[in-house]
């Protein structure tokens, strides 16, 4: 029964720096976008899209990510009734002016080059292939999900609850992209939310196995946003500096079961609590904390990432907050299945509802 491991870093953290003409740069290309558009209500706040998927000559088999997990998912939930296929949100892609929000000119480029890619996505065969086919075909899809993480927080706002059935790139910060983790999607996400949603308080419930040090080096200096992440130290991204940024750290070593986890847990959301009042919340939800995962050597059972899953909507409920869900990582085959049984638990609890327009005619 231990506590959380470490209070808070919050002498890190300044007050937001200003840089008038990057934050009206910023502003304007939010207002531009198309990326927040008006869903009908007929539609469940479940976001995602065929395109989300990768598949490309068999380079997916190549990395331990099972690159169609996000269509399995779907396919569990619409399979057993749970959801209607033609209720789903398809998100539009982020273009590069919306990418530009977080990302610089500089870093997009870099993605020009196959070889980077590559690097990125951990599949060193993509240097080989050309890159408009690169783009197409691996980072298009991830472009799609990043859409999907953005339009999740409007819906969220409106319906109290989305679930992105994607994204989650919580390695990748304005300047530099890794493990697996080519855009920024929780960074862009907070900002449209600040810029469009007029939020000043956002706070990250991060629950993948891996350090987010994405967003963590993001959102560094940024008062805005309390980030609480809860990951095992022993394995990628070792990333020193960025734990720096993390207000609440909660180090769990390999081997850690399921009732320490959630043990712990629930005594991170109460600091949180009292620590910081949130007018949004990005969950991001990985699946590599579950046990067997070869990446995230925890050893957490099916039921319990649906009993984490659940006790973060609670407490996103009992103080009326708008949640986000990420699915993030997750490696394994069985990973589709833990997250389809974990959102059916969700709406079996009533923490989500995927029926509520099942009345109203499909626009
Ligand atoms: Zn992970």
């Amino acid at each position: 029964m231990a506590s959380p491991s470490s209070g808070s870093g919050n002498s890190c953290k300044t007050a937001v720096s200003g840089n008038d003409g990057v934050e009206s740069a910023r502003r304007s290309r939010i207002l531009s976008s198309k990326l927040y558009f008006d869903v009908h209500t007929s539609k469940v706040p479940v976001i995602y899209s065929s395109s989300y998927d990768i598949a490309f000559l068999g380079i997916e088999k190549l990395h331990p990510f099972d690159s169609s997990k996000w269509g399995r998912i779907c396919g569990f939930l619409i399979g057993e009734g749970l959801l209607d296929k033609k209720r789903i949100v398809e998100p539009l892609e982020a273009k590069r002016e919306d990418l530009l929000v977080v990302h610089s000119e500089s870093y997009l480029d870099s993605l020009k080059s196959s070889l980077n890619v590559a690097t990125i996505v951990e599949v060193p065969p993509v240097a080989l292939i050309p890159n408009c086919l690169v783009d197409k075909h691996v980072l298009y899809p991830l472009r799609k999900q990043v859409g999907g993480t953005i339009l999740a927080a409007k819906l969220a706002k409106e319906r109290g609850w989305a679930i992105n059935v994607g994204g989650g790139f919580h390695h990748c910060s304005a300047e530099k992209g890794g493990g697996f983790c080519a855009y920024a999607d929780i960074s862009l996400c907070i900002h449209f939310a600040f810029a469009h949603l007029s939020m000043t308080r956002v706070m990250i419930i991060d629950l993948d196995a891996h350090q987010g040090n994405g967003h963590e080096k993001d959102f560094s200096d940024d008062r805005r946003v309390y980030i609480l992440d809860m990951y095992n130290p022993d394995i990628y991204p070792f990333d020193y500096e960025a734990r720096r940024y993390i207000n609440q750290k909660v180090e769990v070593v390999s081997g850690t079961a399921t009732n320490e986890y959630l043990s712990r847990l629930g005594g991170a959301l109460k600091v949180a609590a009292d620590a910081f009042d949130p007018e949004l919340i990005i969950y991001n939800a990985g699946t590599d904390i579950l046990d067997g995962d070869p990446l995230g050597r925890l050893k957490i059972s099916p039921d319990g990432i649906a009993t984490r899953d659940e006790k973060v909507f609670m407490f996103a409920r009992e103080s009326n907050i708008p949640l986000v869900m990420l699915t993030s990582g997750g490696y394994m085959k069985s990973s589709a299945r833990v997250i389809a049984n974990s959102i059916k638990n969700l709406s079996k609890k009533s923490l989500i509802n995927l029926e509520s327009a099942r009345n109203i005619p499909i626009m």
